[in-house]
């Protein structure tokens, strides 16, 4: 049943070539026909579904020229009648646009509410909701890929899948109850375990791609540490390929976790530069080794800099605080020093920018990522992985328990590992799980 008309403004709110303003409830197409003047002979009332009209949209104290589409319910995003203004795209233009439809007859949306009715009327899982709003909140290629398999219902299919099994079992196993024989418990008993075990290494498969999947979805954590002066912050600047970082002569003088970010092979990487490591007496750059630590404790990758002309046991130092992290140590300066160290992976100069690409490569090697065809399908978010993590103690509880106790009580495992893949599309997932993903997303979506 349609809801009560929502509208609200669908495109980023700023001076742009066009802005996108939206209703979906019981009747956009009244509002519309209240507001829009359709050029030509077709009045509002009889537009075409999909179908986009060129006229004058009138707001409160000033028209604009632009289109007007309507989709009908149930063919449309939400499920529902939406009718879509496509204003020109200044600030004052589509927010005057808005004003005027919520006083004929529509509300303000709330954050994400057209996808939250698009989730209630069945037109997309819950997964897919979230895929959405990762692809929509991503700045890296990778990050979107990760969404779009979300948001194309390919993790819902294959959840729906293993459920599917389950169900079939469960059925089995209640009919048995009902009409209790020893032969038909026997054979019942033997479909669970091998449908337990094939549910088990369908999750079990989904589960190992969540190192990955995460990486692409958040990008990689870099944290450049050494001693003070090596180059840690000419090396930012030049993979950032801007100023951000202070660079000087005086030793110390990052005092401050500088964050960038770069994308390698479509990866997200972000990098923070931190003071030297070293013991100091200068209050503010205390604060800053302590952050230096607390980026050690965080970082996927440590690229450790030093300098070719200054080896000494300062860097031996820090070389023994971070040597058992997923560590990658380069040497700068070649420009200027010719040294070869034994620890080093890569040789380069960040003054004269050489070597940068190798560094890139070798930095997205070491990264989760490394080996991995990163056009396959991943898990990646942290919801889904909790609820197969889940989902799979129970079924290997209710697998360890076969032979041991009824089939019955065996069953109450089964199904509560079926609820938990059901929280991932959305099939058993609480008001409050759902409410927290939608309150996520921004108004308009
Ligand atoms: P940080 O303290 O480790 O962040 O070091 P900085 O980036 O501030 O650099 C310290 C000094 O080394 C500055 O004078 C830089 O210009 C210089 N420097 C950095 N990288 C290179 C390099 O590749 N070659 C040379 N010759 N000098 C460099």
């Amino acid at each position: 049943m349609a809801e009560e008309n929502i509208a609200a403004i669908s495109t980023a709110l700023s001076a742009s070539g066009v802005a996108v303003i939206r209703i979906s409830g019981k009747s956009p197409l009244d509002i519309a026909q209240k507001m829009f003047a359709p050029v030509g002979k077709t009045k509002v009332a009889d537009f075409e579904p999909n179908k986009m009209y060129a006229g004058e949209i009138h707001a409160d104290g000033f028209s604009d020229f632009g289109l007007c589409v309507y989709f009908k319910g149930p063919k449309s995003f939400t499920g529902e009648d939406i009718v879509e203004f496509h204003s020109h795209g200044g600030v004052a233009i589509s927010r005057g646009i808005l004003k005027k439809i919520l006083s004929s007859g529509a509300r303000l949306a709330t954050n994400g509410e057209f996808t939250k009715r698009a989730f209630m009327n069945g037109k997309l899982s819950l997964s897919s909701a979230e895929g959405l709003i990762d692809m929509i909140n991503s700045e890296s290629v990778s990050g979107v890929k990760a969404g779009y398999y979300l948001y194309r219902e390919k993790l819902t299919a294959e959840i729906n899948r293993l459920q599917d099994i389950i169900t079939d079992t469960l059925a089995q196993i209640d009919c048995d109850m009902d009409f209790p024989e020893e032969d038909l418990e026997r054979s019942s008993t033997e479909k669970l375990v091998a449908d337990l075990k094939t549910v088990i290494d369908g999750v079990d498969g989904l589960l190992a791609t969540y190192r990955a999947g995460r990486t692409l979805k958040n990008g990689v954590n870099v944290g450049i540490v050494g001693k003070p002066n090596t180059g840690k912050s000419s090396l930012l600047n030049a993979l950032l390929n801007y100023d951000k970082a202070i660079v000087s002569d005086l030793a110390g003088t990052t005092r401050d976790i500088v964050e960038g970010s770069v994308e390698i092979n479509g990866v997200r990487f972000n990098f923070y530069d931190t003071a030297g490591i070293r013991e100091s007496g200068d209050k503010i750059e205390e604060i800053g080794v302590s952050m230096s630590k607390r980026v050690l404790n965080q970082s996927d990758v440590i690229l450790l800099v030093l300098d070719g002309g200054a080896l000494d046991k300062e860097d031996d130092q820090i070389y023994e605080l971070v040597k058992d992290k997923n560590l990658l140590v380069v040497v700068n300066k070649t420009d200027k020093y010719q040294t070869k160290d034994p620890r080093a992976d890569l040789y380069i100069s960040a003054l004269k920018k050489d070597n940068l690409d190798g560094l890139k490569q070798a930095l997205y090697e070491k990264s989760a990522l490394g080996g991995v065809d990163i056009n396959g399908d991943f898990l990646c978010e942290e919801r889904h992985y909790d609820a197969l993590s889940r989902a799979k103690e129970k079924f290997s509880l209710a697998l360890s328990l076969v032979g041991t106790v009824s089939l019955d009580l065996l069953a109450i495992d089964v199904k509560e590992g079926w609820d938990a893949l059901g929280e991932i599309s959305g099939k058993t997932a609480t008001e409050d799980i759902i409410n927290n993903i939608f309150s996520k997303f921004c108004v308009g979506k």
